[in-house]
């Protein structure tokens, strides 16, 4: 194959930063993460299950650096006074979690958006004391109570 040809001599450079792609889904909002997440956790609280709709979510958690929204814009609801949940204002897909006084200088990604969400590796599950009675899970991974 040409294609094989030109790239056999191409060699992978090991500092070279991964990057991963994800976006909303309408395609109104694309970002990109730089690296992989410093943590990945499923979350079974109160306010994800709300603000997502879903009985719990997989959250990734990267620097804010990290994290950069190529196209369209993030629309911002402060769900508290320090919480900044970020969604598309078009089709409502919820994208991001901050919270500066908790979490200083991190953003939380939500796994799910990602192009291919099946790379994200989840470590724990946390708040499971909010975790619905009608999911039944056996992944055999540590559950915390909070965070
Ligand atoms: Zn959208
Ligand atoms: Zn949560």
């Amino acid at each position: 194959m040409h294609n094989r040809w030109l790239c056999s001599g191409h060699k992978e450079s090991s500092s070279m930063t991964q990057t991963y792609e994800g976006g909303c889904l309408c395609g109104t909002l694309r970002y990109m993460l730089h690296g992989k997440p410093e943590w990945t956790a499923h979350c079974h609280c109160r306010s994800c299950q709300k603000a997502t709709g879903g009985s719990f979510t997989t959250w990734m958690g990267y620097q804010k650096e990290n994290f950069k929204i190529t196209k369209g814009q993030l629309a911002i609801c402060n769900t508290s006074a320090d919480v900044e949940r970020g969604f598309c204002d078009q089709c409502g897909t919820s994208l991001t979690y901050a919270a500066e006084e908790r979490w200083p200088g991190q953003i939380h990604i939500l796994a799910p958006t990602l192009d291919n969400p099946a790379t994200a590796k989840p470590q724990a599950h946390v708040y499971v004391e909010h975790q619905l009675p009608w999911i039944k899970l056996d992944d055999g991974l540590p559950r915390r109570e909070q965070t």
